[in-house]
């Protein structure tokens, strides 16, 4: 089928809570990605952050191949399963958390997060979750309601109670939130569908003080910028900190649904038995496909430091190349964004003419965030397709 028949079989039976591209990717290899139609895109989108081994991974295609061959895609959690203990023990030993909890999402893994802080803080008589305006933490009630954009909230009313939102990068708007009924302070030390935004290393510390103070959780939300995107195994380590909670999911199964709750020392056994499930959760061939993005996780965040810093001086290139459509470039490793002065989608469009995925972070923010394997002369590659499509626009304009 061609893209336009595909695309038009969606639109018949679809809900329509998205706004997608007319495009069907039919396969893929290394960084290039193919539609129905043939044409080629270099892929700096990776399925929103997802895929860091790009397309046709011969360790991943052995992994899944090894399953297939075992006959046992899933087992529930009643039993045990190889892949999943592997995982585990690869994710506490990287992470130097002590427990893992594994789901099929990120908005899950911080459903997880949630309802450890809460039955944490029910032991102590306390329920409240500060988090912050412009962050984004999935799409279920809780973790809806733990982003803080109103954009999220409208229409499904009423959220969570017990929920308050500080200023990011502002340690003095915390400071007028938290106090002894403070549960958790849940936070992305990146944010992401916000815009990507960097947190200060202070605002980090700040946190992590003022969780101390009151025995609250410091959550730490990495579903989009852990796992060696931002050239550190885990992005709380460019803070020198340790969160209290660790949610994970995007990168980890290599493509497939799994997320993750990591539990350091303070978090660790406030589940019992009982207390909380998934069905799918470490699911043999999404735990599979794990232990491969965990045992390539420190080549990659090395990839990730190197090429990131190279992506980042190219964007500030485009940036001073193009005033009038550009602000300014930000972000760390592999996750990066220019914040423009048009709408992302105008530009998006023409890249993909041209052969380049890329896409939005928030309404103002072009963003990047490719496998974790790209290399330079990728870069270059998609640097030109941008630069281009910004020409182009400006012509337009004049
Ligand atoms: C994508 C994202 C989520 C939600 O993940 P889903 O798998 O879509 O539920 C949560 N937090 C952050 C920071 C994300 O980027």
């Amino acid at each position: 089928m061609s893209n336009q028949e595909i695309v038009a079989l969606g639109k018949e039976n679809y809900m329509s809570n998205y706004s997608q591209f007319p495009v069907a990717i039919k396969s893929g290899k290394g960084m290039v990605l193919t539609d129905e139609d043939g044409k080629e895109y270099l892929d700096f989108v990776a399925g929103i952050a997802v895929n860091a081994l790009g397309y046709g991974d011969e360790d991943e295609k052995k992994a899944l191949l090894s399953v297939m061959e075992s006959g046992v895609f899933h087992t529930s959690n009643l039993y045990y399963n190889s892949h999943a203990v592997h995982a585990a023990a690869m994710l506490n030993k990287l992470a130097g958390s002590e427990e893992v909890f594994f789901c099929n999402s990120g908005a899950e893994a911080n459903e997880a997060a949630l309802k450890m802080a809460r039955k944490y803080g029910s032991s102590k008589g306390k329920s409240v979750i500060i988090s912050f305006h412009h962050s984004f933490h999935g799409r279920t009630y809780g973790a809806v309601t733990v982003t803080g954009q109103d954009k999220y909230h409208k229409g499904f009313a009423p959220m969570l109670p017990d929920v308050v939102y500080g200023e990011y990068n502002d340690l003095d708007s915390v400071k007028a939130l938290a106090d002894e009924h403070t549960a958790a302070i849940i936070v992305e030390p990146l944010q992401g569908e916000g815009g990507i935004i960097p947190a200060d290393p202070e605002f980090i510390k700040g946190l992590r003080e003022l969780a101390d103070r009151f025995d609250a959780l410091l959550i730490f939300d990495e579903v989009q910028c852990g796992l060696g995107r931002t050239g550190k195994l885990f992005c709380f380590q460019n803070y020198g900190i340790e969160p209290d909670i660790l949610t994970l999911a995007k990168a980890l199964g290599g493509g497939l649904p799994m997320g993750a709750a990591l539990a350091f020392k303070r978090a660790k056994g406030i589940f019992s038995p009982g207390d909380h499930a998934a069905t799918f959760g470490g699911n043999v061939a999404s735990a599979s496909l794990a232990e491969v993005v965990l045992s390539r996780l420190p080549e990659l965040a090395e990839n990730a430091s190197v090429n990131g810093a190279y992506l980042g001086t190219k964007l500030d290139e485009i940036v001073s190349k193009h005033p009038s459509l550009c602000l300014s470039s930000r972000g760390m490793g592999f996750m990066r964004g220019i914040e423009l002065e048009i709408a992302p989608r105008d530009v998006i469009a023409k890249c993909m003419e041209k052969g380049l995925l890329v896409c939005s972070a928030g309404y103002t923010v072009l963003r990047f965030v490719p496998p974790l394997i790209a290399q330079k002369a990728d870069i270059d590659k998609a640097a030109a397709i941008v630069d281009e499509a910004l020409s182009e626009l400006e012509n337009q304009a004049n």
